[in-house]
């Protein structure tokens, strides 16, 4: 027998393992509303024509395949921070910030999890209650302690700020706090303006270091500025962030693993250190990041009228979402007027959190073929106009 015959199988994926179900599903009427990735109405994947074009003129120049530095692509390094803080931020002119090239928002926060637990040894992550099941995975296989904090109120279908604030209260003084930077993935409810001034007074007081998962900046609101919001005004009030940067929706290159962490830090001196040991991290993990993404991403941030095409693509993808939100609330409205279904346009994001409990999802996938994440979180992304009605149909039958 295999010296390896006492491995146990592991769980599947609770968002990936969706798609895995889908694919093998025979059912012609199946949907898969479970990964948060973009489709048409056309329910196809979509490259957008910015990348399309970035691609074209990446091959004219003919770049070659060399390694990148560890720590990237400066080019696109440059494009990331400014895209986060902003083109006229002081945190970069002062050359405050470590960016590291990372492979997506997951690599990101992975290498983010490897330097806490390496220089931050003993310091505990508060992640909010849901969260993206792959940040326990990450914390946890670094060996970081996490907890929860509360942020999602199911009576009201948004934000528990009062749990959120008593939560992260009573967490030791130089705790970590996880936010999601906007869109909170799954549930689709991000604090106000005036409760992120909350949060971030808070994480003064108590010395806590916030560490932003920016997966979605540009399909909140459709603004690339806006939805960077959160992170600017807590670098504005002078905390140290770390932030972990995702270009798999905002620029459609999930397979392509772009993205970086951020670390933002209140002198030049210490950057450069963190940045130092953040590329001593990443060199025994992948050694060196991919180019082909990267270079993308460069090109097109730094080409005024690439920029420009993809802030209205984004605008196209979001906008899109926001359609089939509104025709889906319709639709459930009008087959179940009883109910509140308010809360689908009050989301914002790619996703829609439904407080459906796992036996209705279960109803959904097993007679309906809508396949699903158990925590009730529907992609609408992943939804098409044709597709509402059906989708109601199976929502009312499953939750009745
Ligand atoms: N963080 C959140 C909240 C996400 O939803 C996702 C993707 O679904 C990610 C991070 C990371 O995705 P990727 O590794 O493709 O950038």
């Amino acid at each position: 027998g295999s010296r390896l015959a006492g491995v146990e199988m592991a769980p599947p994926d609770p968002i990936l393992g969706v798609s895995e179900a889908f694919k093998a599903s025979k059912d012609p009427n199946k949907l898969n509303l479970g990964v948060g990735a973009y489709r048409t109405e056309e329910l196809q994947p979509l490259v957008l024509e910015v990348v399309k074009k970035a691609e074209q003129k990446m091959l004219a120049a003919g770049y070659n395949k060399e390694y990148l530095p560890i720590e990237g692509l400066d080019a696109f390094r440059q494009a990331t921070v400014q895209l986060l803080l902003g083109s006229d931020s002081a945190a970069v002119k002062e050359g405050r910030v470590a960016v590291l090239q990372a492979l997506s928002g997951t690599g990101s926060l992975r290498v983010g999890a490897a330097f806490i637990a390496r220089f931050m040894k003993g310091t505990t992550v508060y992640i909010s209650n849901p969260t993206w099941g792959n940040h326990r995975n990450i914390f946890g296989d670094e060996g970081v302690e996490w907890k929860y904090y509360r942020y999602f109120d199911p009576d009201t279908v948004g934000l528990d700020f009062k749990g959120m604030v008593e939560d992260l209260t009573a967490a030791p003084d130089g705790s970590i706090v996880l936010l999601h930077g906007c869109a909170h993935n799954p549930t689709g409810v991000d604090p106000t303006p005036q409760q992120w001034q909350e949060i971030a007074d808070l994480c003064k007081a108590k010395g806590h270091m916030p560490f932003f998962d920016v997966a979605y900046q540009g399909f909140a609101t459709g603004d690339l500025d806006k939805d960077a919001f959160a992170p600017r005004l807590f670098v504005d009030n002078g905390l140290e962030v770390m932030v972990a940067q995702s270009y798999s929706k905002n620029l459609g290159l999930y397979g392509e693993r772009v993205g970086a962490l951020n670390v933002v830090l209140s002198d030049a001196d210490a950057a450069k250190s963190v940045l130092s040991q953040l590329k001593r991290l990443a060199r025994a993990i992948w050694s060196n990041p991919p180019t082909h993404g990267a270079r993308i991403a460069a090109e097109v941030v730094g080409d005024a009228d690439m920029f420009e095409l993809w802030k209205s693509e984004m605008a196209g993808m979001a906008g899109r979402i926001a359609k089939v939100r509104g025709e889906l609330q319709a639709a459930l409205e009008s087959r179940c007027p009883d109910r509140d279904w308010s809360f689908i346009t009050k989301q914002i994001g790619m996703f829609s959190f439904t407080g459906m409990t796992p036996q209705q999802v279960d109803n959904m996938t097993n007679k309906h073929a809508v396949f699903m994440t158990r925590d009730g979180r529907i992609s609408l992304a992943g939804l098409s106009s044709s597709k509402v009605a059906y989708l109601a149909d199976a929502i009312v039958d499953s939750v009745r």
